[in-house]
C-alpha cells in the first residue's frame, strides 16, 4: 500500500533534526529501535554474533506481556512427542489469510522458528534464569479453525516469580540480561524519532532524550522494532478502522505503541502491506470466558455460530458494532463445559493447561466466574425473564430466543447458524447465568512491507539499503486476520524475525 493523500498528518515527515541539536553521536554495527521481544531478540543474537548493538527504547525498560510464544516446532516439543508438518501449517495459514500473507515471509518463519526457540530455550533454562518450559495444550479443536501445538510458556523464571504471566516476560528478561554480557547497549527513555539517509542508504537513527538528540550511526543497518500502531488513534483510523472503533485495549505500557517505526519507515520511502491491517482481538474486555453455548447481543438475539475461536468471536462483535454480548450458561455448566471441550476449546473457553492435563476444573471456572462477578460481568437468575432483566436485554425477545434455541438443541439442528450438533446442549436448568464478554485490542499486526530478510521495501518493491523491520512493525505475516494456526505467533514471529535479523546482519542466514 503506497502513501495515501487522505491519511492524516502522521504521514508527513518532520523537518530533519538540526545538526546543532545533536548532543551525542554513537557508532555501532546495528541500531535497534524498540526493546520489545523483537528488538531484544535481535540485539541479543546480533551481539552474540559479535556485532556492536545499540538499542533505543522509548520507555524506561524492556517490555513484554502475555504468555504464549508460538513456533512451528522445537526440540522441547519433539522431546514431548509433538512435531508439526510445515507444509500443512503453511497451507492452513495461507488459507486463513486468504493468500494475503506473504508466503516468503511465512516460510522464513516456519523454517526458522524452531532454531529461534531452541536458541531461546538454551538461554532461559540456564540456572540463572531457571525457566521450566511447558506447552500450551489449551487449543481450539474444531475442524475449521484447528489450533496446532507449538505454543510455549515459561514457568518459574524470575519474572513469573514476581507475578508476571509465565511467558514473554521471562523470555525478554533473559535475552536482555544475556545481551548485556555481550556488550549490547540500551538507551532507555530515548525514543527513535527519525532516520538518516546518505546516498540512498539508511545510515543512522536519531533518538531524543532529556539532554537533546542522539545520533546512532549503524554500519550494518537500523532495525525498526517499535511494536504496533494500536496506541495511535489517527493511524488506526486510517489503517485499522476496526481497532479504532474498539473501546478496549489491553496493551501495556500505555502510550508507547504509537506506530513510530511505521512512520519512520514510511518517511524513509518504505511502504505498508495492504490494509486494513490485521488486528489481534481477544474477547477479554469483560469476563475472561465465553464458551460456546448461546450468545445474545444487546437486542437479546443470537448473532453468530458460537462454536468459533477467540479471534472470530471478537471480530464478529466488532463487525456488528457491539462492545459486548452475553454468553448464557445454566446450572449444568460443570457438565456442559467439559463435554464441549472435546469439540472446541481454546483460550477463554478452556483453562490454560499443559498436555495431559484437563482444560477444565470446577474451582478454576468458579474463579473466573467470581472475577466476572466482581467486575459486574456475571449475572445469575432463577428464571430466563429475570436473567434478561439483569443483563439489560429485552426480556420477551430473550425468552423467545432461549425457547427457540432449546428447541434446536432438542432437534439437534441449528437452523439459524449451523452450530455442530455435539455443541447443541439445552439451557433449561436453573440458575441461568449470563457472562458479559467483549473484544479488546491486543495489537495491530500490520506493518512495513519487507522481503524475506526483513529489509524494508519501497514503492517499486526495491530494498531500502540499511533499513529492516521486525515484530509488529513488519508486514506480511497475516494480511487479513491474526491467524491462530498456532496460538502465540505474534510473539513467535517477533522472536523468529528478531533472531533471524541478528543472524542476517552478521552475514549469516541470508536469502
Ligand atoms: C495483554 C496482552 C497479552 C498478549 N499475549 C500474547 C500472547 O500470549 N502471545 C502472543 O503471541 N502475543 C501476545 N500479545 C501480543 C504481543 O504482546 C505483541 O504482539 C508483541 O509483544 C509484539 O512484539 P514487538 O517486539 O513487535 O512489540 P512490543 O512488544 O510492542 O515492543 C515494542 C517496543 O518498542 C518501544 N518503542 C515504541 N516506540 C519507540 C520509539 N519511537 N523508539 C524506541 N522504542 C520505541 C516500546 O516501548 C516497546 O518496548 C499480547 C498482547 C497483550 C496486550
Amino acid at each position: 500500500m503506497n502513501m495515501d493523500p487522505r491519511w492524516g498528518d502522521w504521514k508527513d515527515a518532520p523537518p530533519p533534526v538540526n545538526e546543532t541539536e545533536i548532543v551525542e553521536t554513537i557508532d555501532c554495527d546495528i541500531a535497534v529501535a524498540g526493546a520489545g521481544i523483537a528488538g531484544v531478540t535481535c540485539a541479543c543474537r546480533a551481539a552474540q554474533n559479535g556485532l556492536k548493538a545499540v538499542v533505543l527504547e522509548k520507555s524506561g525498560k524492556w517490555n513484554a506481556r502475555g504468555g504464549n510464544i508460538g513456533v512451528a516446532n522445537s526440540a522441547f516439543m519433539r522431546s514431548m512427542g509433538y512435531e508439526n508438518d510445515l507444509e500443512e501449517l503453511a497451507r492452513e495459514w495461507i488459507k486463513r489469510c486468504c493468500s494475503r500473507c506473504d508466503e516468503t515471509v511465512l516460510w522464513r518463519y516456519l523454517l526458522n522458528s524452531e532454531h529461534a526457540m531452541n536458541w531461546l530455550l538454551d538461554i532461559v533454562t540456564r540456572p540463572e534464569y531457571g525457566v521450566r518450559p511447558e506447552l500450551q495444550a489449551c487449543l481450539y479443536r474444531g475442524d475449521t479453525y484447528f489450533e496446532h501445538m507449538g505454543s510455549h510458556r515459561f514457568f518459574d523464571g524470575p519474572m513469573a516469580k514476581k507475578g508476571a504471566r509465565p511467558g514473554a516476560s521471562d523470555a525478554v528478561y533473559a535475552m536482555y540480561t544475556e545481551s548485556l554480557k555481550y556488550n549490547a547497549r540500551y538507551l532507555m527513555n530515548t525514543p527513535a524519532v527519525q532516520l538518516e539517509k546518505t546516498d540512498g542508504r539508511i545510515t543512522a537513527v536519531i533518538g531524543k532524550n532529556d539532554k537533546g538528540y542522539v545520533r546512532v550511526r549503524a554500519a550494518k543497518g537500523v532495525v525498526l522494532a517499535t511494536g504496533d500502531i494500536g496506541g495511535n488513534e489517527e493511524m488506526c483510523a486510517d489503517l485499522a478502522p476496526m481497532a479504532a472503533a474498539c473501546k478496549s485495549s489491553t496493551y501495556s505500557p500505555r502510550g508507547v505503541n504509537t506506530g513510530d517505526g511505521h512512520r519512520m519507515g514510511l518517511w524513509a520511502g518504505g511502504t505498508f502491506e495492504d490494509g486494513p491491517f490485521p488486528i489481534i482481538f481477544h474477547p477479554q474486555a469483560f469476563s475472561f470466558a465465553n464458551y460456546c453455548f448461546m450468545f445474545v447481543n444487546r437486542s437479546g438475539k443470537r448473532f453468530m455460530n458460537e462454536d468459533n475461536n477467540i479471534q472470530a468471536k471478537s471480530v464478529t462483535l466488532r463487525r456488528i458494532g457491539q462492545d459486548y454480548a452475553w454468553s448464557i450458561l445454566d446450572g449444568s455448566w460443570a457438565e456442559m463445559i467439559p463435554a464441549s471441550l472435546e469439540y472446541g476449546g481454546g483460550i477463554f473457553w478452556g483453562l490454560d493447561h499443559a498436555p495431559g492435563e484437563s482444560g477444565f476444573t470446577v474451582e478454576g471456572t468458579k474463579r473466573i466466574f467470581d472475577m466476572a462477578r466482581r467486575s459486574g460481568s456475571y449475572v445469575e437468575a432463577e428464571t430466563p425473564q429475570s436473567l434478561a432483566e439483569q443483563m439489560g436485554v429485552p426480556p420477551e425477545v430473550f425468552v423467545s430466543t432461549l425457547r427457540e434455541y432449546n428447541e434446536m438443541c432438542r432437534n439437534q439442528k441449528d437452523v439459524l447458524f449451523g452450530k455442530r450438533k455435539e455443541l447443541l446442549m439445552p439451557l433449561e436448568t436453573p440458575p441461568y447465568i449470563g457472562l458479559k464478554f467483549g473484544p479488546s485490542v491486543l495489537a495491530v499486526v500490520g506493518g512495513l512491507r519487507v522481503d524475506g530478510n526483513c529489509a524494508v521495501l519501497d514503492a517499486q518493491g526495491n530494498v531500502i539499503p540499511g533499513l529492516y523491520a521486525a515484530g509488529n512493525t513488519m508486514g506480511g505475516r497475516y494480511g487479513v486476520d491474526y491467524a491462530m494456526v498456532i496460538p502465540g505467533t505474534s510473539h513467535g514471529t517477533a522472536l523468529t524475525f528478531g533472531w533471524l535479523l541478528g543472524e542476517i546482519l552478521a552475514g549469516r542466514n541470508i536469502l
